[in-house]
């Protein structure tokens, strides 16, 4: 894959939950690491799936990372030496990360960013839409269908089993939630 070596850029890995976005992130990130690059990690505080300190993928593989609760936090663990900034679940932060990641490729730094493009309902998610349009690179990557086994597109939502409403509050209490991949025929969202 060419990647430009006298400047900085940016690079966007997207698709539903269960396509591979962790794992494709840490793949990077470690290779970067091999080439003995300098790499930080940043993931939003909210998501504290497997670990704390941690990117983790749903098949494993992990990586140190730094949680923060602004975009604008990452500027307080950037130095000259850094080479390459991840981020992960860039869906969950906050508009300004666009501009972040914009100032830091144009400090000469490679960006990865890993997120949702779209949430349940199929809908663009938070900053990702602009990010995909400024980033130089953008890598949209599909899971299997949990019902048909095609390529899946979307996040299912299920709120005790069935498909979650348009409306359906983020947080509902004594319900039990979970997600799904699945295509854009078996994907459900009931208004
Ligand atoms: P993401 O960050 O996109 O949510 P991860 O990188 O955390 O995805 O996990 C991807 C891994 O999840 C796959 O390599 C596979 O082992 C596992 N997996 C579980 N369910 C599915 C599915 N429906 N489609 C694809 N991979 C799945
Ligand atoms: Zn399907």
């Amino acid at each position: 894959m060419y990647r430009p070596i006298n400047h900085g850029y940016i690079e966007a890995v997207i698709g539903p939950m269960y396509s591979g976005k962790s794992e494709e992130l840490i793949r990077r990130l470690k290779r970067a690491k091999i080439a003995k690059q300098n790499v930080v990690v940043f993931k939003p505080k909210i998501d504290d799936r497997y670990s704390k300190e941690d990117v983790v993928s749903h098949s494993g593989e992990s990586i140190d990372a730094i949680p923060i609760n602004k975009a604008n936090e990452i500027y307080d663990y950037i130095d000259n030496k850094v080479q390459v900034v991840g981020i992960d679940e860039v869906q969950f932060f906050d508009e300004e990360v666009v501009s972040v990641a914009v100032d830091l490729a144009n400090k000469g730094i490679r960006v990865i960013a890993a997120g949702l493009d779209m949430d349940f309902k199929g809908e663009p998610f938070g900053p990702t839409p602009k990010l995909l349009a400024i980033a130089e690179f953008v890598d949209k990557i599909q899971a299997v269908c949990s019902v048909c086994g095609q390529p899946a597109t979307r996040s299912q939502r299920l709120i005790n089993g069935e498909p979650a409403r348009y409306n359906d509050p983020i947080i509902q209490v004594g319900a039990v939630e979970s997600y799904e991949a699945r295509c854009r025929k078996c994907h459900v969202v009931y208004k």
